[in-house]
């Protein structure tokens, strides 16, 4: 599949994500039921998992790519978004705090979404990180992507240090 290239880009138009705030392509296309990004950055993390599937065969980074997307778009309360942000915010602290490998995180991040554990709505700092899915999208191999998802990760994780006392003590109950 051939890759959007930028000069198209530039010339179509452009708007910040209400969840990141990366300037994005202006659609009017699908977004996510709670996970709270425009339609134009909801369409590149779907072309950022594809490429991550097609290119790098489903790489460890996959699982911090989902992870910090998600904590970059905490949407607003809801009893969905409030365990997806909680979740994904455990699986930054996980891989990035306590150096889980993507599959460890996986299953116990797993366990977390079936238990009955009750979590409530984290208010989302101000800025969320000064990186966004634009820094990541053109990494041209693996140890780019994988470094820059990494990088991005922490950024994300970092502007969330309000809560994380909080991300903690959930992260204790599971392990
Ligand atoms: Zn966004």
């Amino acid at each position: 599949m051939p890759r959007k290239n930028n000069q198209k880009l530039t010339k179509s138009k452009i708007e910040p994500c209400f969840g990141c705030g990366a300037s994005v392509p202006k659609k009017n296309g699908p977004t996510h039921e709670y996970i709270g990004a425009s339609a134009g950055c909801w369409e590149l993390f779907g072309e950022l998992l594809a490429k991550e599937y097609e290119e790098y065969n489903n790489p460890p980074a996959h699982r911090l790519t989902v992870d910090t997307y998600a904590a970059q778009h905490p949407g607003s309360p809801s009893k969905k978004s409030i365990q997806s942000v909680a979740i994904h915010l455990t699986g930054l602290h996980l891989m990035l705090d306590l150096n889980y490998e993507a599959h460890r995180a996986t299953q116990l991040l797993n366990q977390a979404a079936e238990s009955s554990q009750e979590y409530h709505w984290l208010e989302p700092p101000q800025s969320l990180g000064s990186l966004t899915i634009l820094d990541v999208q053109d990494a041209e191999n693996i140890k780019e992507h994988t470094d820059r998802v990494h990088i991005w990760a922490h950024t994300v994780w970092q502007a969330w240090q309000s809560h994380h006392e909080q991300i903690r003590a959930w992260t204790e109950l599971l392990r």
